[in-house]
């Protein structure tokens, strides 16, 4: 990382960021970010002598503050390198949530996009695509009840671990009674959380991990008689359950989730070529994927999603070409294309080297191409998030034809109304609208730890209750 020197506060968090951002078009150089008397400064330095500085006066706000010190800094990093950001100097993962912010003040769209420009240097492509989702969400979100909330049930459990993973999951191979003990443990969790659901609505209830169908027929359909018997399913308006992997479906199992009111499945190709999909560590096929695919149709599921990741190892424009023209034979309801991101807990960080990986510039013209696709399958973008470390530092995009976005990721992206997570790693989200405040309840991800210490993390999430409700 650049050095940096912080005089007058201390929000190193904000300028790390900016300085991640450009990374690998700076060198040589020393950054001083400077808060003295309500000017917000930032200055450059090479070999100890004043390259650039920008500053902001008058900034009384401690919030603005923070801002304005990564704006400045931002700014000079963009004079001295030529190089803007498509999403300016925003680095939150949540791009939608100040749409909503400015909204919910009643901005009209023009103030809401000359904001976006003006004050964080969004690129203009990039606020129509926020404006969009923003309004799409909005749809959904109007109908959120005071007394709703979602479930999150995680089995962080898959086939094999993908290269570029960076989850809670453990290769279920061999594993039977660490799973067995998984599911009393989960089912314990899940019992206990019913006190939590009196005069409260569940809208939607997302079984996720890992790959949750990677449970063989017999524990999946325990899972789901637990879930049956526990939650009033009549309600719920999206059961979705990720059957990620397709080598984990199974008629048998298509038809357990159909019996206990599944209505949203994802399977998940990330890609459909061959080779990359050995290169990515997956044990399937892509005719694999076609055969899960039109299975889950055949015996009725009408909301299908997939996944897609853009610069894979080894993937540039053709093979996304190649990917699009297949899914869209397929015509799934919903898409959701990630853009790669290295993650620090993964294989693919590790061993870094010995992959190829493509540009930012690649990788913009595959965000357009999958764009055009979504677009011609009928879907319009729904929901919106970024993470660290993505190739160009862009976004990723669901898709979806009109009735068929998931309710559950606009709600987690939102923020809009608490999330009940059960299982190793969940993490549960209490969301106190009045003051504006998220509360947050962690499980131990360790698998082992989570059986070990289930009744510990039963009272954890009681504690965190009580006190949230008071
Ligand atoms: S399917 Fe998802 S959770 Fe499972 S190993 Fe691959 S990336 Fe990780």
């Amino acid at each position: 990382m650049t050095p940096y020197e912080l005089v007058g506060h201390t929000h190193s968090y904000q300028i790390e960021n900016i300085l991640r951002l450009y990374e690998k078009y700076i060198e040589d150089i020393s950054i001083k970010s400077i808060l003295k008397e309500n000017i917000c400064r930032a200055e450059i330095y090479k070999n100890n002598h004043l390259l650039i500085y920008k500053e902001e006066k008058d900034i009384k706000d401690p919030r603005l503050q923070k801002q304005k010190l990564a704006s400045v800094l931002y700014q000079a990093l963009v004079e001295m390198t030529g190089k803007e950001m498509p999403w300016g100097f925003l680095t939150g993962i949540r791009p939608t949530k100040i749409v909503h912010e400015m909204m919910e003040e009643n901005l009209t769209d023009e103030e809401i996009k000359k904001r976006l420009l003006e004050f964080y240097f969004i690129r203009e492509d990039k606020i129509q695509l926020m404006m969009e989702v923003a309004k799409k969400e909005k749809e959904i979100l109007d109908k959120n009840k005071d007394n709703e909330l979602s479930i999150y049930i995680g089995i962080p459990f898959c086939p094999t671990r993908c290269l570029y993973c960076s989850f809670t999951s453990y290769a279920i191979d061999k594993r039977e009674k660490q799973v067995e003990d998984y599911l009393d443990a989960l089912e314990k969790e899940i019992l206990s959380s019913r006190k939590y659901l009196k005069d409260k609505f569940i809208r939607s209830l997302y079984i996720g991990g890992g790959t949750p169908t990677s449970l063989n027929a017999a524990q999946l359909e325990r899972l789901l008689i637990q879930i049956n018997k526990s939650f009033f399913m009549d309600e719920i308006e999206e059961f979705t359950v990720e059957a990620g992997r397709p080598d984990t479906i199974t008629k048998e199992k298509l038809n357990l989730l159909k019996k206990y009111h599944v209505n949203r499945i994802s399977i998940n190709p990330q890609t459909m070529d061959n080779e990359t999909l050995v290169r990515i560590g997956r044990k399937h096929n892509k005719e694999d994927i076609i055969k899960a695919f039109y299975m889950a149709r055949e015996l009725g599921f009408d909301n299908i999603n997939m996944d897609l990741i853009l610069g894979l190892p080894g993937e540039d424009r053709k093979n996304l070409s190649y990917t699009m023209s297949q899914i869209q034979k397929l015509s799934p309801d919903s898409i959701t294309v990630h853009t790669m991101a290295i993650k620090r807990a993964s294989r693919l960080k590790e061993t870094l080297d010995d992959y190829s990986l493509i540009d930012e510039n690649e990788i913009e013209k595959m965000i357009e191409m999958s764009y055009e696709s979504a677009i011609q399958m009928g879907m319009q973008p729904y929901y919106l998030y970024r993470q660290k470390n993505m190739l160009g530092n862009f976004e990723n995009v669901g898709y979806a034809k009109v009735g068929k976005e998931s309710v559950y990721n606009i709600q987690i992206m939102e923020e809009k109304e608490s999330i009940l997570a059960l299982g190793a790693g969940a993490i549960t989200k209490l969301v106190d609208k009045e003051n504006n405040k998220i509360e947050r309840i962690a499980n131990v991800k360790n698998v082992d730890e989570y059986i070990k210490r289930i009744d510990e993390m039963i009272l954890r999430k009681e504690a965190g209750m009580d006190f949230f409700e008071k």
